[in-house]
Parts: structure tokens; C-alpha cells; sequence
């Protein structure tokens, strides 16, 4: 766990290709967006412990969209937490586990380490625990602290979100930075043109810190990075 700016929090470790989760507070509530690899959610609740926090002081958990890496431990900390659970519509049923999410392509692409994560789209494993979404979330809602924009592309339903005090972006699979500095993971971009859009949207924020779904946050010169990864998709 790594205090990115007061009351922002980054999770991740190795798993899920380096899979990052966010814990914000504000006003002495947690707001959790995404739950990393495992299904035993054990390095949320490790962060909570260190933090001196208890799993119920989790007041919501946000799914950027529904890809495993993501949802590994929402079941668990559903009911650990007993937070309210949201996603976009179009991911909703993908968490519920309901529908599975859309493979793409296993041919090799940008990175042999990124073929382990096509596969297992391909094949829907390994599945996560499903879990139902209490609420729906779009485009102009908040979640917490965050401003939540609809930012389709990547998939459908992704979300990113914004904290304009912090000048913090949340862009989920919009951007990664393992296994390097990219606009998302390609292969896993379901709509280019969406995407592209959904970038160009997101450097118009500019942000001093981006946390990404696969990699290290972005700390420095965060704005600048953003701006090119718009330009050049
Ligand atoms: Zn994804
Ligand atoms: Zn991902």
C-alpha cells in the first residue's frame, strides 16, 4: 500500500499484471474503486488493518468494468464489508457473473506477458466470484469524493473517475503502465475510436497523479503522459 496524496491510497501487487486498486477517504468514509486479483481480498484487508480501519468502514466499492484482474476480491469484501457494490449497466451483469465479458484476440500483441490475461478472457478463466451490483453508476454521478465519467472504449461500461480537490484520475484500463507506459492494454480495447475519445477526455483533466489499473501510478508529469497517450492513439 502507498499514500499517493492525503487520503489516497494505492493497492496492487505482481498479480493480475500488476492490478492496482484505489482507497480514497474523505470525511472519514472509504470509498474503494476496483478489488484486485484475489479472491480473498486479504491486501484490502491487510491496507485496512495497517490504516487502523475496519472492514465495515468501507462505505462503497466501484468496479471500473468487468474484467477478472478487477473483481478478484469484490465477493469477499462485499461480505466483509457489507459496502454498497456499483458498476456501470453494461458491466453489471459481467460482476453479477451473469454474462461473461467479451474475449479478444490470443494472437501476441505488444507484450508476450499479456498473453496469460487474453487467454484467460478467451477461456473465462479463472472465473471470479460473482457478486450482485446494488447500483448502477454513469456518466455526472458521484462515488464519494469522486466525480464518475462514463469512459467506453476499453470496454462498454468502463468508468474512470476524478477527484477535483486532489487533482486525482482514477482511468482503470484507459491507461497502463505495466508492462510499459501504454493507452491500455490494445488488444483488450474494444473500440478504438471510443477509446481514443475517452482519452482525450481524460488529458483534458489535467491531472497531478493518474492511478492505473495495471502498473505504478503515474506521479510525475502525469498531465503530460495523458496528453500523449491521446495524441498518439
Ligand atoms: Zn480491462
Ligand atoms: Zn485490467
Amino acid at each position: 500500500m502507498k499514500e499517493l496524496a492525503p487520503g489516497i491510497y494505492s493497492l496492487g501487487h505482481g498479480k493480475g499484471g500488476h492490478v492496482h486498486a484505489f482507497l480514497v477517504e474523505a470525511r472519514g468514509e472509504l470509498s474503494l474503486v476496483d478489488t484486485l486479483f484475489e479472491g480473498d481480498a486479504r491486501l484490502v484487508l491487510d491496507a485496512l488493518r495497517r490504516l487502523g480501519r475496519s472492514p465495515t468502514d468501507i462505505e462503497r466499492i466501484a468496479i471500473t468494468h468487468g474484467h477478472r484482474s478487477h473483481l478478484g476480491g469484490l465477493a469477499e469484501l462485499k461480505r466483509a464489508t457489507g459496502a454498497t457494490v456499483y458498476a456501470h449497466r453494461w458491466e453489471a451483469d459481467i460482476v453479477a457473473g451473469e454474462r461473461r465479458a467479451q474475449a479478444v484476440s490470443i494472437l501476441p500483441h505488444q507484450s508476450l506477458r499479456l498473453i496469460p490475461f487474453q487467454l484467460g478472457l478467451w477461456l473465462n478463466r479463472p472465473r471470479h466470484t460473482p457478486c450482485p451490483v446494488d447500483e448502477l453508476l454513469d456518466e455526472g454521478d458521484s462515488f464519494g469524493p469522486l466525480h464518475v465519467m462514463h469512459s467506453p472504449g476499453h470496454s462498454p461500461g468502463h468508468l474512470t473517475f476524478w477527484w477535483p480537490e486532489r487533482r486525482f484520475l482514477i482511468a482503470g484500463d484507459g491507461i497502463a503502465t505495466w508492462p510499459n507506459l501504454c493507452a491500455g492494454w490494445k488488444a483488450f480495447n474494444l473500440n478504438h475510436v471510443q477509446h481514443k475519445a475517452s482519452l482525450e477526455r481524460l488529458a483534458s483533466f489535467d491531472a497531478l497523479t493518474v492511478g492505473v489499473g495495471h502498473g505504478d501510478p503515474i506521479t510525475e508529469n502525469a498531465a503530460d503522459h495523458v496528453h500523449q497517450l491521446a495524441e498518439a492513439y
